[in-house]
């Protein structure tokens, strides 16, 4: 993986300037985070309102992308207040916004991001999370907690997986604090987190985990060289492609625009056509996201279409019959864990993988409908190495339907 950081560059900078320019080398790769994913803060001493010299944290706000984020999209919150929730037992997700509120020093600033205690807790000036596909390549495997303890032995802590919030907070920061010399966590089933005493540090060693651990993926490619399988659905031509799509397209536009009016994308890249034309493809695709984080965009699954029929009326009755099973099958999920306080979401898929043909995403608008194409990108090469490695593993349905369901997420 590519180091970006350039002492020219930063050598003036400092505080939410310096910031905001690593924060920015992070977005700039999207095999660390994408459109809106990860977060990054500083701890640093400023005058307050009242010219007092004030320990602060800056954090990225909820939302804005890393690729292009500027210092206004930075929450500046007192870190002591912040701090003393470490005292605490519980906190609900409620309680915790709330308290945050409370925190942020004056005028119209964005939301703080849901990891803002994570980021507090931890005793280091500067500290980076991200979506590494490197890294969640790792933790999405059953034996993920011994592969990281073989690989990065006492560089990185391990915390197993539990949903953001301030139990993952508290862990997060008695881990930090139990040994100093850790540069980072692996959060099992979603990430990373490097931390360091300046920003080029905390930079750095991001990049030199993720180096690594594409390293030890490569080498487990080079051992288990299909282990979805060989290509059995064999794809024609693009313009076949792209005829036949001109004919199914509407069929799915029809059926996924039952609520809302949607847009659809359509990707016969190679990459997606090598995924979905190997057998282990139909079962890795429905095992959940790389990260919780990308299930408010790309849902808990794709829809798939097995044995696809080379007779288009035969297939556009397939897609329908597809997209509507999908329906019925989100309906039964919604209602395993229902609640009276949540309100049903949309219960068709955002994502129709065609073996053969290529995949569909779907979008409220275009940029949406691009969000989940990029995601699943990223997904499908994680499913496959994790299946190099092992195999592929997310985190469970229930975990999968709260993150879906979670208010701070949506
Ligand atoms: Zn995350």
């Amino acid at each position: 993986m590519k180091n970006l950081w350039s002492d020219k560059d930063s050598k003036n900078l400092s505080g939410v300037e310096m910031l905001a320019y690593t924060s920015r080398l992070i977005g700039a790769n999207p095999d660390l985070v994408v459109w809106g994913g990860g977060n990054s803060s500083i701890k640093c001493v400023e005058p307050d309102h009242r010219d007092t010299e004030t320990q602060v944290m800056y954090i990225k706000g909820s939302g804005s992308d890393m690729r292009t984020i500027e210092k206004k999209h930075f929450t500046r919150l007192r870190l002591e207040e912040l701090q003393l929730l470490e005292e605490r037992e519980a906190m609900t997700d409620e309680e915790m916004v709330e308290y945050l509120g409370y925190t942020m020093m004056g005028g119209t600033q964005p939301r703080p991001s849901i990891e803002t205690l994570l980021h507090a807790f931890v005793p280091h000036d500067h500290v980076y999370h991200t979506h590494s596909d490197a890294i969640t390549s790792l933790t999405d495997t059953p034996g993920s907690q011994a592969l990281i303890l073989k690989l990065f032995g006492n560089e990185l802590g391990f915390v197993p997986y539990t949903r953001p919030g301030f139990t993952l907070s508290k862990w997060v920061g008695k881990i930090a604090k139990a040994d100093l010399n850790l540069k980072g966590v692996i959060l099992d089933k979603h990430g990373l987190i490097t931390w360091g005493r300046t920003a080029k540090e905390a930079y750095e060693r991001t990049i030199g985990f993720c180096s690594r651990a594409e390293k030890f993926i490569q080498a487990s490619k080079s051992k288990r060289t299909a282990p979805l399988g060989r290509i059995t659905v064999k794809a024609g031509s693009s313009v076949e492609r792209q005829k036949l799509m001109v004919d199914l397209l509407p069929v799915i536009r029809g059926t996924v625009s039952e609520n809302q009016k949607m847009i659809l994308l359509f990707d016969d890249s190679p990459e997606v056509l090598d995924f979905i034309g190997r057998p282990g493809a139909a079962r890795a695709s429905q095992l959940g996201p790389m990260t919780p984080d990308h299930i408010m965009h790309i849902k808990p699954k794709p829809l798939f279409i097995t044995k696809p029929s080379n007779d288009l009326s035969k297939l556009a009755q397939q897609l329908k019959a597809g997209l509507l099973l999908y329906k019925k099958n989100y309906l039964s999920y919604f209602n395993r864990y229902k609640d009276p306080k949540l309100t049903q979401l949309d219960p068709y898929p955002r994502i129709i993988l065609i073996p053969g043909l290529g995949m569909v995403t779907t979008g409220k608008n275009w940029q949406a409908a691009k969000i989940v194409q990029d995601l699943y990108h990223h997904n499908l090469r994680v499913i496959q190495n994790a299946s190099a490695i092992s195999r592929f593993q997310a985190i469970n349905e229930k975990e999968i339907h709260r993150f879906e369901y979670w208010p701070l997420e949506n």
